[in-house]
């Protein structure tokens, strides 16, 4: 493991570098990728950010998406710089099946590899981490990194204060859960301070719905919401034909699952839907109930206590049938 005055010394030559982070980019992920990206390339290095997948339109407008290349769109001239590359920064995620279609040319590559990450039980892959389970989010910890490992608040610009924001907020939502302590909201005022437009990001990210999203939320309120106040347990499943006709892309159905847990009493919610190539699950939690143990025992999944997701290759049914049989099991912990 290098530490920080390792990696201090090896960051003063230029570096060919590679940013990457998980599939699906969230605000977290792509925030903290961009915020790296930025601060890295005003350092010298030669930097292209390298994602697995499309990210959702409502980050669309973040500074420096221009530059991001999606692997599955270029996937020889991006192997070819994981391949050449010094270091590779691995943002918000821990493990490389997180990366897909990615992870045998991360796993091969010869460069460094930095993870910045909050995630539970980190694979092992990297040879310096910035880690810490209890962070909010990784755009705090990149914060962390570049302020106080790299000892360079100055670094700080207003392109990359607005790309921390992005990542706290979302993460928290909107400085809502239980992970949004007073240091959280001590870095938010001073990212603010140092040029993030609070409000405007929070239209950005908010504030953008296409109509057809706002009446797919209303559908799916209305027709694919089942309460199970036995279990204090509430969830949305979602079909391939209910996605098509509204037309919804990467991104739209982020946030929906949250809209169960404001169903007073309700402990978990979970959202099941049918995506091209899977099934895809996202729970959440208030409280102590741990989703990521549900994920990662049953759904191939994991994430943290109150926010976790897996994935399955089974129908759709057969996943929520499923979903259902296992809550006995957890009923003591739901009702508790
Ligand atoms: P979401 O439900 O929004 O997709 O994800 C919630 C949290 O769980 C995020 O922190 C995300 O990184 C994590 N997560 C989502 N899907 C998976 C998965 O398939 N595997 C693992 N290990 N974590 C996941
Ligand atoms: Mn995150």
């Amino acid at each position: 493991m290098f530490t920080p005055e390792a990696l201090r010394e090896e960051l003063a030559k230029p570096k060919q570098i590679v940013v990457t982070t998980h599939h699906k980019p969230d605000g977290d992920a792509l925030g903290s990728s961009l915020a790296m990206y930025h601060w890295l390339k005003a350092k010298g290095h030669a930097v292209n950010v390298i994602v697995p997948s499309d990210f959702p339109t409502f980050l669309d407008w973040m500074p420096g998406r221009q530059d991001v290349i999606i692997y599955t769109e270029a996937r020889e001239s991006s192997d070819a710089r994981i391949a050449a590359a010094d270091m590779i920064w691995c943002l918000d995620f821990n493990g490389l099946p997180r990366i897909h279609a990615m992870a045998d040319s991360v796993r091969a590559a010869s460069a460094l590899k930095i993870m910045i990450d909050h995630h539970l039980d980190p694979e092992g892959f990297d040879d310096y981490r910035h880690w810490d389970s209890g962070a909010a989010a990784t755009a705090q910890l990149v914060y962390d990194f570049i302020v106080n490992a790299m000892d360079d608040h100055n670094g700080i610009t207003p392109e990359i204060a607005t790309c921390l924001y992005t990542g706290i907020m979302t993460d928290t939502g909107s400085f809502r859960f239980q992970t949004t302590t007073s240091l959280v909201h001590l870095i938010a005022a001073d990212l603010i301070a140092q040029g993030a437009k609070n409000w405007e990001i929070h239209e950005h990210v908010y504030n953008s719905y296409t109509e057809a999203r706002l009446k797919f939320l209303g559908f799916c309120l209305e027709n694919r919401l089942q309460v199970l106040h036995e279990y204090r347990t509430a969830l949305f499943s979602v079909s391939r034909e209910d996605l098509t006709r509204y037309n919804i892309t990467t991104g739209d159905t982020e946030g929906l699952v949250n809209y169960a847990l404001a169903i007073s009493g309700i402990k978990l919610a979970a959202l099941i839907i049918d995506r091209t190539d899977q099934v895809k699950l996202s729970l959440r939690s208030v409280g102590d109930f741990p989703c990521n143990e549900v994920c990662r025992d049953h759904f191939n999944g994991g994430g943290h206590r109150n926010a976790a997701g897996g994935n399955s290759n089974e129908p759709l049914q057969t996943v929520v049938k499923k979903f259902k049989s296992l809550l006995p099991e957890y009923k003591t912990r739901l009702i508790q």
